[in-house]
């Protein structure tokens, strides 16, 4: 429910629940008070009626008991009585009779409530003398009035009498002479219809206030207010009546002979036995509570609409502007960031309402940043997912807080079960402590590497290699892998391991059949050599010139051949017969080069400078043929000029370049690759003499010691060459 009509509810219900109680509580008040009052009326109005009907019958005895004492009366009625006896139609006794009536008896039947006055003989009840001549004649010896009224003064109760046809209620005396003999009784009807106006007295306060009497057999005695002719024919049968001959004396709220509601006092009268009923209908008796009650609900409905009224208009002005706020956040809810409330009241839904435009401005702002967040993620992920190995990114506890996609096809995980697997799970038992170590010297020192197998769900490895970097994000120490697939790489570098032991293999073999041959060649090629020249030198002068000179061509080749079959022993041992490689003062050795050379640095006047040089790491004897085979070069290729040689060394970061710079010839680098290469020359033996072997022995030297050889040269102005030693 909305607030509006939530809060004019909660203030009608505020509002008319007191109310009501109240107005309740007052009724049940009033109502118990108007009962209690009516109950008084009505107890006193019976106690009244009581006292009035016992004074009206006790008035009816005394007229009576006045009346029989009477001397006149009596004389006349014994003069009377007389007569009878005598059975004299005497009109003086006539006479008698009739004064008896109009002087004695009549006048009571106005003054004393009587119907009827009469005289009963005290013989046998005979009606003497009556106010009603047609009661002459009857006997009520029987009668209790009779009976009883000789006796002295008595009240019969409410009977109907069949002679009459009607209810009558019978008061009798006894008339005595001066003596005190009984002469005769004196009787009285009353009038009951005198009582019924005596009972009906004062009720017409009340409008619907009712009093009667009803005797033993539940008839009526005296007419009811809303009967006619009730008495002594009609019977009525209300709880008052019920209980009234039961002997109770009571009040209650009952339903009356017509079946109407009312309050009831009833009373058992037992000397008369009567019941006195005094009834008034509840609806009049509680008529002032009833409009009452009505004005209450009209006070209690017109307070609790008033209520209702006001909490509507002042849950107006909240739901108002709360329902502007409503409208606010539904279009923020809508993307629209710019919408504003913007309420300009001085109470707290405006402050909200500041608030709020505060909120959706931050928002907005948020948002904003939040996009650009998101983009930057996009960036990095898109990033870091086309990277062609792996990427993860630990925290300082070593859990895998980010990855990108290569990691997951590669291990098969699903991000989710990455999500709960630290590093260690990535690798066999045997690696997990390498790993973890290279992360913790990653962690300490920045960068660390190691190759590793990366385990797949399915066992398989797939060899990696990592690269640990520590980076700082806010205060976090982050550590950031990557790892290369090098699968390719390592079986590249088994074929290149098996390569190589297949290249040393075939060079051993090589070496081996190079030096066997040059030395198992040199025997037969010294024989031939040396039986040429025994041949020359014996047959001397016998030989013509052709012959000398075929002899002399197989002198040369046996000698040529020698010294090829030399070179290649040379080259040959560069590894077989290669020393251990020391510590050694370079400008000693290249000294002892010199000094080899001597002959040839003198016949060429060769001028050899030298720089600083320095210690290295060699196989002495070795550097000094790279020495010598240089220099001799040097000198050998000399142009027009005297050759002029200097040998430098330079600091190369992790090794040595050493320089021999000659002013020879220069080469034309068009031979670059051929003149390393063993028996190669540019030359002829004519044009300078070599068999083109030194400077292959040189490359075989310098890359036995791990370094590289290569020169510069400018055709017909010099040469320079380099050579390298790690150091
Ligand atoms: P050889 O000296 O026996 O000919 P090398 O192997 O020492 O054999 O040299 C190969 C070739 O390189 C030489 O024939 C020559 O043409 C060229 N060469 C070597 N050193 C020099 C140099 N300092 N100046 C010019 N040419 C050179």
């Amino acid at each position: 429910m909305k607030l509006a009509p939530r809060l004019t509810l909660i203030f009608f219900l505020i509002a008319i629940v007191p109310l009501v109680i109240v107005g309740v509580a007052t009724y049940e008040i009033s109502r118990q008070t108007l009962l209690r009052q009516t109950m008084n009326h009505l107890i006193s109005t019976n106690i009244l009626k009581e006292a009035e009907l016992n004074r009206w019958i006790e008035d009816g005895k005394k007229h009576l008991e006045r009346l029989a004492g009477r001397p006149l009366l009596r004389e006349r009625f014994a003069s009377v009585m007389q007569a009878d006896a005598d059975n004299s139609a005497d009109p003086a006794h006539e006479k008698d009779h009739q004064q008896i009536v109009a002087d004695h008896l009549a006048p009571y039947l106005a003054t004393g409530g009587f119907l009827e006055v009469f005289i009963l003989r005290p013989g046998d009840g005979l009606i003497s003398i009556s106010t009603d001549a047609a009661q002459e004649g009857k006997y009520q010896e029987n009668q209790p009035y009779f009976v009883e009224g000789r006796k002295g003064t008595y009240v019969q109760n409410v009977t109907y009498s069949q002679s009459l046809e009607q209810g009558v209620m019978t008061v009798a005396t006894p008339i005595r002479d001066r003596q005190g003999n009984l002469i005769a009784v004196l009787g009285g009807r009353f009038d009951l219809g005198e009582l019924t106006r005596i009972i009906e007295q004062g009720r017409g306060l009340n409008q619907t206030e009712d009093t009667y009497l009803a005797n033993k057999f539940n008839f009526f005695v005296t007419e009811s207010r809303f009967g006619k002719s009730f008495a002594l024919k009609k019977t009525v049968n209300s709880e008052g009546v019920i209980a009234a001959l039961r002997g109770n004396d009571g009040i209650g709220l009952y339903l009356d002979y017509r079946g109407v509601p009312v309050i009831g006092a009833y009373n058992w009268l037992p000397n008369r036995e009567l019941c006195l009923i005094t009834e008034i209908e509840q609806s009049e008796a509680f008529a002032p509570i009833v409009r009452m009650g009505w004005v209450v609900i009209g006070i209690a409905l017109a307070i609790a609409l008033a209520a209702a009224l006001i909490a509507f208009l002042f849950a107006r002005t909240i739901t108002r502007p709360v329902q502007q706020l409503v409208e606010g956040a539904g279009e923020i809810g809508r993307g629209n960031l710019d919408c504003k409330v913007s309420l300009s009241t001085g109470d707290e839904i405006g402050e909200l309402s500041r608030a709020f435009d505060c909120m959706t401005t931050e928002l907005k702002t948020t948002t904003v940043s939040r996009d650009e967040l998101a983009r930057e993620k996009d960036f990095s992920d898109s990033v870091i997912n086309t990277l062609p190995g792996v990427f993860t990114l630990f925290d300082e506890e070593r859990r895998c807080i980010r990855w990108n996609r290569n990691l997951e096809q590669f291990t098969e995980h699903s991000a989710e079960e990455m999500s709960r697997m630290t590093l260690r799970d990535f690798f066999s038992q045997e690696e997990q402590k390498l790993v973890a170590e290279t992360i913790e010297q990653a962690f300490i020192e920045g960068e660390a590497s190691v190759e590793a197998n990366l385990l797949t769900k399915s066992r398989r490895s797939i060899p990696l290699y990592l690269t640990g970097m520590r980076i700082k994000i806010g205060d976090r120490n982050l550590l950031a892998g990557v790892g290369m697939d090098i699968t390719e790489r390592r079986r590249a570098e088994d074929q290149l391991k098996k390569a190589l032991v297949d290249l040393e293999r075939s060079n051993k073999e090589l070496e081996q059949f190079a030096f066997v041959a040059s030395h198992d060649l040199q025997e037969p090629l010294r024989m031939v050599s040396s039986y040429t020249q025994l041949l020359a030198e014996r047959y001397e002068g016998q030989l013509d010139e052709k012959a000398k000179k075929y002899i002399a061509y197989a002198v040369d080749g046996a000698v040529r051949m020698q010294r090829l079959i030399n070179d290649l022993l040379t080259y040959s041992r560069v590894a077989t017969r290669g020393q251990s490689l020391e510590t050694a003062d370079s400008h000693a050795l290249l000294g002892e080069a010199i000094r080899n050379l001597g002959a040839a640095i003198d016949e060429s006047q060769a001028l050899i400078t030298t720089d600083d040089l320095p210690t290295v790491h060699v196989d002495p004897a070795q550097l000094v043929l790279v020495f010598q085979n240089l220099l001799s070069n040097a000198i050998k290729f000399r142009g027009e000029d005297f050759p002029r040689v200097h040998v430098s060394a330079s600091d190369a970061g992790r090794e040595w370049a050493f320089a021999v710079t000659d002013n020879g010839i220069g080469i034309d680098p068009q031979y670059a690759d051929r003149i390393f290469v063993i028996f190669q020359r540019l030359h002829t033996r004519l044009e300078y003499p070599g068999t083109g072997i030194g400077l292959a022995v040189c490359k075989r030297i310098v890359e036995r010691h791990g370094g590289r050889i290569w020169f510069d040269s400018e055709f017909g102005k010099g040469s320079s060459f380099f050579f390298s030693l790690p150091k």
